[in-house]
């Protein structure tokens, strides 16, 4: 990460994992291993089903620990007949701050657009929930040189209609989808490049040096550092590596320890 302006964000996404029990012991296990991250200097976030919201914001509530909340995803709408969603305000009241927005398996699995993710995008913002964009390209894509068209495609999607001036409140996550759950990462500058790609397909609607640009896709405390220590890498979206609280707490060490030495200007 270049810019001051910016803390890393280490957000972990517990996917379809972990009963309330799990949750809160995961938590309390987490804050005692993470007891000295600063709040200050970098974001965590955890991702809990839906069910473990609560529990999780509970938790941390009880132990004032520097964690926040997120929710894995959410409908636009306030409230209505969908069976098995759960609203933006509901996600609030459960003590979310943050929620994923179009994470490859939503739109793979469950029909998510460019359309909807846009339209979320816009219910989280109106209810002052940090939204957490991802966005990642197919390894078919990827093997036919399509990435970075069909990344930017995806951003200027998600950001239709917004007013630039809540870019600062967007936070993106470059997630190649045949990186999610493969083992397989994306090497750290190509990674890079495409979360550079990002910020200037952002800049040209407005100013994007206050947006977060996450990296996700098989992230583990053997690749965290290098990859934290890129440019435009301000943190990463984390899944399986976010389940076992030392490999976290390892990772958010990285983002602590890159903040304590920021890398010399060459
Ligand atoms: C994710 O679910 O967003 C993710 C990046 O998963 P993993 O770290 O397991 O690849």
């Amino acid at each position: 990460m270049t810019s001051a302006a910016r803390r890393y964000l280490i957000a972990g996404n517990w996917k379809m994992y972990k009963t309330l029990d799990e949750a809160r012991d995961f938590t309390r296990q987490l804050y005692n291993q993470a007891k000295a991250a600063d709040s200050a200097l970098a974001d965590i976030v955890l991702c809990p089903p839906a069910t473990a919201l609560e529990r999780v914001a509970h938790t941390v509530r009880e132990l004032q620990a520097p964690f926040a909340v997120g929710a894995q995803t959410m409908e636009s709408r306030e409230q209505g007949a969908y069976t098995g969603e759960i609203s933006p305000g509901m996600a609030v009241d459960c003590g979310a701050t943050y929620v994923i927005i179009g994470h490859s398996e939503r739109r793979e699995y469950y029909n998510e657009t460019d359309a909807t993710v846009n339209a979320k995008i816009k219910a989280a913002l109106a209810h002052d929930l940090t939204p957490i964009i991802c966005v990642g390209e197919s390894l078919a894509q990827r093997e036919d040189g399509v990435t970075d068209d069909w990344v930017a495609q995806q951003v200027n999607a998600a950001i239709e209609g917004l007013d630039a001036a809540v870019f600062p409140k967007l936070t993106f996550a470059y997630e190649p989808i045949w990186a999610i759950g493969t083992g397989k990462t994306c090497e750290a500058a190509e990674a890079n490049r495409v979360c550079a790609l990002i910020r200037r397909t952002l800049a040209q609607r407005g100013a994007a040096q206050l947006t977060r640009i996450l990296y996700g896709g098989s992230v583990k405390p053997d690749n965290s550092r290098e990859l934290l220590s890129q440019s435009d890498i301000d943190g990463a979206l984390v899944g399986g590596a976010s389940l076992d609280p030392e490999g976290f707490t390892r990772i958010i060490n990285d983002a602590l320890a890159l903040v304590a030495q920021p890398a010399p200007v060459s």
